[in-house]
This record gives C-alpha cells, structure tokens and sequence, in this order.
C-alpha cells in the first residue's frame, strides 16, 4: 500500500532502496518540520556514476502529491525497476523535493510557494498577475465556514456562469508573483527545493550525454488515468527529445493538456543547469478526483495555513481532503498508478538506450 505520510514514506523509501542496493544521501532542510523532527529530500542512485545515459524519478514537486509519488516509487523498486541496469544507464530517485509539503500535506512548500511556479528568471520582470488578481479575494474568504466564504463561492459560481470554468482554472493556476497568501504563489526568489533540484541536476547528470526526468504528480484528469505533461515550446530539442523516449502521447500545456499553460516549471531547469546535456522534464499527472474538489481543497488548506489554527478540528478535516484529493486508498487504483509508473520509466529508459 501506498505510505501513510512522509515520516512513513521515507523509511518505506530508504528500506526499498537500501533492500536494492542503493547509493543514498539525504539533504536536510534548514528548517526543522512542524513535529521537531529532521525534514529532508533523500535521493537513491543504482547504476554506474560514469554512465551516459541518466534517468531521474521525482516525487513531492507538489508536496503532498508525494503521498502518490512515493508510492509510485516504492512501486517500480519493489518491482525490481534497478535490479539489472544496464552499464550505460544510470536510474536516481529523488524522494520529496518539497519535504515540508509532503510533511504538511501542502501543494506548496514552508513559504506557501508553488514548486513548480518558481523556476522562472526571477531577476526579470515577473508576468501580469491582472487575471488572477481578480479572483484572489475569492480563493481567500476571511473565514472558512461564515459568510465570508458562502460569499466567496456566490462569487466563484458567477464568475464560472459568465466566463466558464476553464476561465477560472487558467486564471487561479497560471501561477502569480503578487500573493503570497494565495494559491499557485511562485515566490519571488529560487526556494530552497529549487537550488536543491539544480545541485542535483550538476552531481548526477553533468556527466551525462542524455538525461531524462519523470517527475510523478497527482490532482488532475480522470481517476486512475496518467498524462504526459511536457513545458517545452514547440520544436525545441526537448520537444523532440520528449517525444522519442517517452512516446508521441505526450500533452502541452494550454494546447492538449488538462494543465493549463503557465509560468516557472521546473522543466526549464535542465537545459539551464546543464546545457551540454540533452535532456527533457515530463510530468506524469495521476488523476484523482474533479478539477472542483482539488480547488476547494486547495483553497481551504491555502486558508488554513494563512488564517486559520493547527491542530484545530478544522485542522484535521481539511488535512484529510487535502489526502483524499490527491492519492487513493483503494487497491486497484494504486494498481493502476504502479502499471503506469512502470510504463512511463520502462520506456522513457528504453528511449534513452536506444
Ligand atoms: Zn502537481
């Protein structure tokens, strides 16, 4: 089964690895969880450090979507994914890049800040925020079970009336650069994570002719279903590359994708960090449940950690359709998912060797 939390996804992770035969190392956060404990991104390389060919396997980009990630890696190892690597390739498991959103059960990470929204060039101008601007007091009511929220949902449902639901779902998850009690925040500076993720790139990959990253998401599309989600402009070398090792089924966002097209993805990193490499980022989004359910909890947990108490009543029932929103419980979903990340990463290294 897929583990329960982050304390029991990381000793899941090391026991998996280590039973593999695994090279491991752990990168503390400077700050400690909210339990007094030691939160960390742990990182499980298997195959030879000179190898020309590099796959990497992220979960917890998205906090609490490593509740499904880890799982999808516990997964591959207990299928026996890195048990004969070839000598050309080398496989690196990157367990909760966003620890203190796994922790927390949060999208975002200890500053309310979207992973995935902060690999933007933040010594440029930062993009217009007008859209989302005017849906802000919306997301954030002054309460979450008063009239401020009803309020704040007549509103939603007006707006949704008028201008649709794809209008809302672009403005909220586009990213923006203002709020920093909002949702889909990309921060105004590289977070922790981030300059994390590029030293990681440098130790594993600088070596390396070609690097490939599955980075496992959950949230959107239909139940149990997985999508290919690539940030590449069209006709870039990583868009070529995309589709060769992982297959032409592969979406873009704002085009084919359920994601919406947006700032800051973090797979503008890899050609950043490591230009000599070629190399390209996909995300494997696992759905979960209505694009509906995934916006009230984000905006209830965005409340909470903004306005509302820990360890309250309110704490644990938002928490809980935090969990319930991003992973299943049930057996044959987290079949599902597994099959999935063993197509995904079986082909994508396939794609690499050939
Ligand atoms: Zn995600």
């Amino acid at each position: 089964m897929f583990p329960a939390d982050y304390r029991a996804s990381r000793n899941a992770f090391f026991d998996a690895c280590r039973q593999a035969g695994g090279k491991m190392e752990s990168h503390e956060h400077p700050l400690r969880g909210a339990d007094g404990d030691v939160v960390a991104t742990d990182v499980a390389s298997f195959g030879a450090a000179s190898a020309s060919q590099v796959l990497m396997i992220v979960c917890g980009t998205h906090g609490v979507e490593g509740l499904c990630g880890s799982g999808m890696q516990l997964g591959l190892l207990q299928r026996g994914f890195c048990n004969r690597i070839p000598q050309q390739a080398r496989i690196v498991f990157v367990h909760a890049l966003n620890p203190h959103g796994f922790l927390e059960l949060r999208r975002t990470n200890e500053d309310n800040v979207d992973l995935n929204r902060n690999f933007i060039d933040h010594s440029c101008a930062y993009p217009d925020d007008a859209a989302y601007a005017e849906v802000h007091p919306m997301l954030v009511p002054a309460d979450w079970d008063g009239s401020a929220r009803r309020e704040a949902d007549a509103r939603i449902e007006e707006f949704v009336r008028i201008r649709g639901a794809s209008a809302l779902q672009a403005a909220i998850s586009r990213g923006q650069y203002t709020f920093s009690d909002g949702l889909f925040y990309g921060g105004r500076a590289p977070s922790w994570s981030n300059g994390l993720w590029r030293r990681l790139l440098q130790k594993y990959a600088a070596q390396a002719q070609s690097l490939a990253v599955v980075d496992f998401h959950s949230g959107l599309g239909r139940r149990g279903a997985c999508e290919l989600i690539s940030g590449a402009t069209a006709n870039s070398q990583e868009h070529r590359l995309a589709n060769t090792w992982f297959g032409d089924g592969i979406v873009f966002p704002g085009l084919t994708s359920t994601a919406p097209a947006a700032a800051g993805y973090m797979g503008s990193s890899l050609v950043e960090t490591l230009p000599e490499v070629a190399s390209a980022l996909v995300v494997a989004e696992i759905g979960t449940v209505s694009f509906d359910q995934i916006l009230l909890a984000l905006r209830a947990d965005n409340w909470l950690h903004a306005r509302g108490q820990r360890s309250s009543k309110q704490w644990r029932k938002i928490k809980a359709l935090m969990e319930e929103s991003f992973v299943g419980r049930d057996r044959p979903w987290q079949d599902e998912v597994v099959e999935h990340a063993a197509r995904v990463c079986g082909r994508a290294l396939a794609g690499l060797l050939t």
